[in-house]
């Protein structure tokens, strides 16, 4: 694996086999072979001109303007033509951001070279020190191997034009020559010094930036009470510091950008299993870093991580072992890698930067980007504390949300939703349900109100009823402690609920008690399929939630028995008088509105007094109840039934016309006339009247209703009892008797 990889460092000293995109050389259209001759000249031109003119000028050419002949013409051309392409392919190698390779310095130099050397031979000796000038501007511009080779070549020249005539003038020359080069090399590189001093001290400005941004962070999380007004300040200033802290990484890598001059900088964190890296975030001006897993073990990378040492490289050739592109994509030439390193020494991932530019990372760039990756690795620990944070705040919102939802529910099913809902929100539960303990003569049984999930038959179990057995739910109530204790290996055995209903594949399981003061309402059943969901925090919190939803459950309780209570007879569990008004009110607003009939029946049991003076008073409440329950079954559902008062009904029969009424009269009076009341005394019968209004032909109000059906009733008393009475029977009757 590591034999793949590049020598530490290359320098541009390395061959330059390389050969040119052909697109960029000889345009976009298709190569031919003429054209490729045509590439060649072109290419080989600068170099040829260059030495022809040498060539020219040391078998005495450009003597003089008055001798110049056709081999210093050509060779002027030659070498105007070569400067011009030399010139050309570095500008355009320049503007795509390529550095120019040594050939080209040496091509676009030589000519420089030549046709400066041509004029000097035509201007005389005295404007020799051009070369000196040109000296320094191959320093500038031009990089070291390039420059030594011109002035060697320059001094080379110049001996063989020089030397053997005038030897002290070529030692001057040559002085010069080096004194101008070593001045201006020594004047670039303290200016070059300079500004990375001034840069490095930038980037420790950004870093020290950076920090402060994350010890205000720090102070802010610290939970200083003294350090903010108020809560909402201090809410803020804390969301600005993790904004900040947020940013961090992006900062350090934009530094490292920066100061470095890198076509990409990237952080890849090692996975769980340290096998592979993942790109967690870059700075690259290509979009083909590689987002997907990668192996942390080949190339690049893997030397870097098996040394656990910063790596540099760099090949014009393009660095080997590089695996943080995707297929296709750019080729660095120079590439510095450092470890993301803990203080005790265990690797949590890669600082990369490349460059596609042959230009090597140095010692300095080096030690910058450690100082980054640690950096680096602070904000990584950062954001991790910081997704802890945010989960445990999440949760906690939940929470409260959950908390505030079963609080907010108001009749039991609301509750018993609420309750499901608040449970799932707390942990991935896949079965959810809530039981209640009821009695049923005197025998507890418990009830299943409400679930989510399904059970092994595939059946929902909501309204189960089951026996107080040796379930872990029977179990639970009885003991009033969540169960099971630990986590249970075989679950599909166990018995939740009872032997008949089995949930499989559960993987975690806890079964909370609904305590709410020493009554022990039901159970809170929590399972999920997977191992160890309901564990720690999420256990803690469910128990809250059970504390919470057995206090909802029980008030829900009460006001249901309230509203009932409110509503209802005790004795014969109708409606009660009052109720009756209101709905009677109800219907009747609604049969005006929608232009209906609407009916009331009101009935006496006759002679009731005599059954209370002859079987007592507790036979006469068995009897009231006894009717009571008849009116109740031969009543439609739609119609209203209630205890008018002691022993008198009340039907209020929405959309019913007065024929209608008489039926459903008739049927209950035949139903009371049959019925006998089984007594601890005996057996007894009663029998019933009844009298019959209905909206809108014998009147348009309550009271008048009311009052006309009352008076049917009496006219049923006057006329032997046990009979319905209609108010046109009634009226008829009068007129009859009248
Ligand atoms: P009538 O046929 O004319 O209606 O004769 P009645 O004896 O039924 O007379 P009335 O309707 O005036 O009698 C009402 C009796 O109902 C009086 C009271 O003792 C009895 N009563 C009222 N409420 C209750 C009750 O809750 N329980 C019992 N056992 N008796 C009640
Ligand atoms: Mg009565
Ligand atoms: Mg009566």
């Amino acid at each position: 694996m590591t034999a793949a990889l590049e020598p530490r460092t290359v320098t541009h000293a390395a061959p330059l086999p390389r050969a040119s995109p052909p697109r960029t050389r000889t345009g976009s259209m298709p190569a031919t072979s003429n054209r490729t001759r045509i590439a060649w000249v072109v290419r080989l031109l600068p170099g040829f001109a260059a030495l022809f003119t040498f060539g020219v000028l040391a078998r005495g050419g450009f003597q003089a303007l008055s001798t110049v002949g056709a081999y210093e013409l050509a060779a002027v051309g030659l070498t105007l033509a070569g400067l011009s392409l030399s010139a050309v392919r570095r500008a355009r190698r320049s503007a795509s951001g390529v550095p120019a390779l040594l050939r080209d310095e040496l091509e676009l130099g030589g000519c420089v070279l030549a046709f400066t050397f041509a004029a000097i031979a035509l201007a005389g000796e005295r404007s020799y020190p051009v070369v000196y000038l040109l000296s320094a501007f191959g320093v500038t511009f031009f990089s070291r191997p390039a420059a030594i080779t011109l002035l060697g070549a320059a001094v080379l020249f110049d001996a063989q034009s020089t030397l053997a005539q005038r030897p002290v003038t070529f030692v001057w020359h040559t002085l010069f020559l080096a004194a101008f080069a070593a001045l201006y090399h020594a004047v670039l590189s303290g200016r070059v010094a300079a500004s990375r001093k001034a840069e490095d001290e930038a980037v420790k400005n950004r870093l020290r930036e950076v920090e402060e941004r994350a010890r205000t962070f720090r102070l802010a999380t610290s939970g200083s009470q003294d350090s903010s007004p108020s809560i909402n300040d201090k809410e803020k200033w804390l969301l600005a510091s993790v904004k900040e802290i947020e940013g961090a990484l992006g900062a350090a890598l934009e530094i490292a950008e920066q100061a470095l001059h890198t076509h990409t900088c990237a952080v890849f964190l090692l996975g769980a299993d340290d096998r592979s890296l993942k790109l967690h975030d870059c700075r690259s001006a290509s979009d083909a870093v590689q987002r997907d897993r990668l192996p942390a073990g080949e190339g690049v990378f893997g030397a870097m991580l098996k040394r656990g040492q910063p790596m540099r490289l760099s090949s014009p050739g393009g660095v080997k072992g590089v695996t943080h592109y995707e297929v296709g994509g750019p080729t660095p030439c120079a590439l510095l890698a450092v470890p993301i390193m803990e203080a005790g020494g265990l690797v949590r991932g890669v600082l990369v930067a490349d460059r596609l530019a042959a230009e090597a990372f140095t010692e300095h760039d080096e030690r910058l980007l450690t100082t980054i990756a640690s950096e680096v690795l602070r904000s990584v620990e950062v954001e991790r504390v910081m997704g802890y944070i945010r989960k445990a705040r999440d949760e906690k919102d939940r929470f409260f949300r959950a908390i505030e939802e079963l609080n907010r529910a108001g009749s039991p099913d609301q509750v018993f939703l609420a309750v499901l809902e608040s449970a799932r929100q707390i942990a991935p539960l896949d079965f959810c349900a809530v039981t209640l303990v009821t009695d049923e003569k005197g025998q507890r049984m418990h009830r299943i109100a409400r679930m989510t999930g399904v059970t092994a038959q595939g059946r929902a179990l909501e309204g189960k009823t089951f026996a107080d057995n040796n379930g872990l739910v029977a179990n639970v109530v009885r003991y009033g402690a969540p169960l099971p204790g630990r986590e249970v290996v075989a679950m599909d055995r166990q018995v939740i609920f009872d032997g008949d209903t089995q949930v499989r594949g559960l993987q975690s399981l806890k079964i909370f008690p609904l305590v709410a003061g020493d009554r022990i309402l039901g159970t809170l059943v929590a399972g999920s399929r997977k191992r160890s969901a309901i564990d720690g925090e999420a256990q803690r919190m469910l128990e809250v939630i059970a504390i919470q939803a057995a206090q909802a459950v029980l008030r829900a309780q009460l006001f249901e028995q309230m509203e009932r209570m409110a509503t209802t007879d005790g004795l014969t569990t109708l409606l009660n008088h009052r109720t009756f008004q209101v709905r009677f009110d109800e219907a009747l607003a609604a049969a005006k509105r929608y232009g209906r009939k609407c009916s009331v029946i009101l009935t006496d049991i006759d002679h009731f007094k005599s059954v209370n003076d002859t079987w007592g008073h507790p036979v006469g409440d068995l009897v009231l109840k006894g009717v009571a329950k008849i009116l109740k079954d031969k009543a439609r559902d739609t119609d209203v039934v209630a205890r008018y008062g002691g022993e008198e009904f009340a039907i209020i029969m929405p959309e019913t016309d007065t024929k209608g009424a008489l039926v459903i009269a008739e049927r209950i009076r035949e139903a009371v006339m049959a019925e006998v009341h089984q007594s601890d005394q005996g057996p007894l019968k009663v029998t019933l009247s009844l009298g019959i209004a209905t909206f809108p032909e014998a009147a348009q109000d309550k009271q008048t209703m009311v009052d006309l059906a009352d008076q049917c009733l009496y006219f049923a008393k006057r006329h032997g009892r046990n009979q319905s009475v209609t108010v046109a029977q009634m009226q008829a009757g009068k007129r009859v008797a009248g």
